[in-house]
């Protein structure tokens, strides 16, 4: 199984490679010490992950090729624009003829999308930024995995199924050993280039503990890895860089300060956003954004929360629903509908940066049945599949019936590469430079 089409080198200047792909040519960040021209190598999230053997490479892309093509078209096809737009209003006409040349869209015009509630007009609106998508990323769709390693936490987020203040959950830590094990068998079993290690703020895993984690599972595979344990501090930023990780996934949840404060009553935006910050300085890659549907928010927040992660230089943007849980103090307030889900993600790609990627989250997918193909023909190009071992992740229980959670590793796989091939996508991340 492969989530990636090894690319030939064809041009290093410093630690910059440019990388061929049947002809397209992108760039990465190499880090490997011995890259030499018309290498062939794997790619992910704009960097060099691992060298590989041309015989191999040839195999790989001879199996790839005619597929790689048949993709491209099935997508194409699928994302044309149509020009008619009959029964449209004037001004949405114009905002979305605007949006699909990328010339600026006003606020105002981005709260008339996010506001729009007909049907057919919604149709148009995810027409669009499936459009932009696919004119400015073409069909390939990156396909992460994720380690959710403890669902112990010392926050309490008021949201949050694994608050600290949940006392009917029953906790699970991984052990370091069993955290390595499960990212080996992602990576070499199932063809995973890129794990996210996810937790709550479990202060049983210091910053050394994860920096042992990362280096051991980087030692024993080639992979990017991203981490998300919520906010290390800058030095320990700092040392997780240097143990390895180039990625961090950390929403700021929302940039209103206000609905910040009520719903993390121990934390203040703007260390979240301070984090995010020194993140990127470090070089890290970004994954932000915001939950969708929290109580009191309005368009504008969400507008809000879409500038703030593009301002965030994030190279995937991360928007998911609000979902209650029965053991935090909102479970009364109501989640959004899969139609402002919808639209979040569809305005997301046409105010967001134009090479991010975004992903449909889990918590869509438990929002809705057919989130996956709904969220990728509305602007989205990434999904996150879970490969928690199973008898953990049943109780990383952040909100109820989470999709995939019973769900066997392979299981998910299937499903997702069926649902790829169906639109065109190919499960790939050709990668490009950041920063
Ligand atoms: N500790 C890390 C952090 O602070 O980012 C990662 C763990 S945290 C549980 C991961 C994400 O779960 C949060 O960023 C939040 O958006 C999401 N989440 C938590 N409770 C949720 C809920 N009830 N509905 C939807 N998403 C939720």
């Amino acid at each position: 199984m492969c989530y990636a089409i090894p690319g030939k080198v064809i041009e290093i200047s410093d630690k910059i490679v440019t990388v061929d792909y049947f002809g397209e040519k992108k760039k990465a960040i190499n880090e490997l010490s011995n890259l030499k021209m018309g290498d062939y190598i794997y790619a992910q999230g704009g960097y060099v992950i691992k060298n590989i053997a041309e015989d191999e490479a040839l195999a790989i892309l001879s199996t790839w090729k005619e597929t790689f093509f048949e993709l491209q078209e099935l997508d194409l096809r699928l994302s044309r624009m149509d020009s008619k737009k009959q029964g449209i209003d004037k001004k949405l006409a114009l905002i979305l003829d605007k949006s699909a040349e990328d010339l600026p869209v006003k606020d105002s015009e981005l709260l008339y999308l996010l506001s729009l509630k007909k049907q057919h007009e919604l149709e148009l609106l995810f027409k669009v930024s499936n459009f932009l998508r696919q004119k400015h990323l073409g069909n390939s769709c990156c396909v992460h995995g994720i380690i959710e390693f403890s669902n112990y936490c010392s926050q309490d987020c008021q949201y949050c199924g694994i608050s600290t203040n949940n006392k009917s959950l029953s906790r699970f830590r991984m052990s370091q050993d069993e955290i390595i094990d499960a990212a080996y068998l992602a990576v070499e079993k199932h063809g995973f280039k890129a794990l996210v290690l996810q937790s709550g703020e479990d202060p049983a895993f210091s910053v050394k503990d994860l920096c042992k984690i990362i280096a051991e599972i980087k030692k024993r595979s080639p992979v990017l890895i991203f981490i998300s344990s919520g906010e290390v501090g800058f030095t320990g930023l700092a040392r997780l860089y240097q143990a390895g990780a180039r990625g961090i996934l950390m929403r700021f949840e929302t940039s209103n300060p206000r609905i910040y404060k009520e719903l993390h009553p121990k934390r203040d935006l703007e260390s979240r956003i301070a984090h995010l910050k020194e993140a990127y300085k470090l070089g890290y890659l970004i994954i932000t954004g915001g939950l969708i549907g929290l109580p009191g928010q309005t368009n504008e927040d969400i507008l809000a929360d879409i500038k703030l992660t593009r301002e965030l230089n994030a190279e995937m943007y991360t928007f998911g629903p609000f979902l209650p849980h029965p053991e935090t103090p909102l479970v009364k307030s109501p989640p959004p509908s899969v139609e402002a889900v919808l639209k979040t993600l569809a305005v997301c790609r046409i105010a967001g940066d134009k090479e991010a990627k975004i992903v449909v989250t889990t918590g869509f997918e438990t929002l809705a049945n057919r989130a996956r193909e709904q969220g990728l023909i509305a602007g989205a190009n990434s999904v996150m599949l879970n490969v928690t071992p199973e008898k953990f992740s049943k109780n990383y229980c952040i909100y109820p019936n989470r999709a995939h959670s019973k769900e066997a590793i392979q299981k998910q796989i299937d499903a997702t590469l069926k649902i790829l091939r169906n639109l065109g996508r190919a499960p790939t991340d050709l990668g490009i430079t950041h920063g």
